[in-house]
């Protein structure tokens, strides 16, 4: 029997600050306190995920050294607050590392490359991807099985999706033809006539793929990864955290449904 690996699922939006790193810490916390085993790759130089879930940098290798230098991936992973959840940490060197990446053979496929070496050990993989073009986002949609497409909820949504979806038909056609995205999700959502517009042109573009969870305003998702936790553990009754074990459901029963 084939050996069972990872869904390896990136988190990609080029926009910024539209909650990827929100959505990737917080959906792997409630993955893995379902029992499930998640390795989050922190793929951004800000280390939003790797501060926000405690992991200090500078005092621990990166996925700078796994991607541009010789080194063990077991130097590099690190253990969360949260049982089960685990993280290649990222900081301010992965900044350099687009300009090493030029220079490599097979420069797309480095990240994939890594990941296909422990995929087998986890159940999920999660991609933190920076708001950026350049190669370390086409490392991360060559390495993904499929994509999570956080979308903000707010007048200039759809900025950049047209440039995404673009990109991804290029990734497909050249370097991963199996890519798919496994859910479009709407973030800090506020009640309003708004956010309803919103929803509707979302939905109108992407269909189905678009989750009925959103995930609302909520401003203990902010505080959490000051507090170095994922949202289940620093304050499971909130909204937020309602909204992202309803996530994580939505998503298991959407893999459950396909199988
Ligand atoms: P970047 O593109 O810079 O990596 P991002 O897409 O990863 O940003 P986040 O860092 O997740 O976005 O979110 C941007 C900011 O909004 C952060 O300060 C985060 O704490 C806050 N935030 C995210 N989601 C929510 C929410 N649902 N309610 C309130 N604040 C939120
Ligand atoms: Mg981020």
């Amino acid at each position: 029997m084939a050996e069972k690996k990872a869904r390896v699922i990136a988190f990609t939006n080029w926009k910024g600050g539209v909650g990827k790193t929100t959505t990737c810490v917080n959906l792997s916390a409630f993955l893995a306190e379902a029992g499930l085993r998640v390795l989050i790759v922190d793929l951004d130089p800000q280390g939003n995920a790797s501060l926000g879930l405690g992991v200090t940098p500078r005092k621990h290798k990166t996925i700078y050294n796994l991607l541009c230098e010789d080194c063990e991936i077991s130097e590099v992973v690190q253990l969360t607050a949260m049982k089960g959840l685990e993280i290649i940490p990222a900081d301010v060197d992965l900044a350099g590392a687009e300009e090493e990446l030029v220079r490599m053979p097979g420069r797309e496929r480095i990240l994939k490359n890594i990941i296909d070496k422990i995929a087998h050990n986890y159940d999920y993989v999660c991609i933190d991807c920076p708001p950026s073009l350049g190669l370390l986002p086409v490392n991360a949609l060559t390495a993904a099985d499929a994509l999570i497409i956080p979308i903000q909820c707010e007048f200039y949504a759809m900025e950049g999706i047209a440039q995404l979806m673009y990109t991804i038909k290029l990734i497909k056609k050249h370097l991963n033809p199996n890519l798919s995205i496994d859910g479009v999700l709407l973030t800090m959502e506020n009640r309003g006539n708004l956010t309803e517009q919103v929803a509707a042109e979302i939905l109108k573009y992407f269909g189905k793929i678009v989750f009925k969870t959103r995930i609302p305003r909520n401003i203990r998702l902010a505080e959490a990864p000051s507090h170095g936790k994922p949202i289940n553990l620093y304050d499971r009754r909130c909204s937020g955290a309602v909204a992202y074990l309803s996530l994580a459901k939505e998503l298991l029963q959407r893999y459950k449904s396909l199988k």
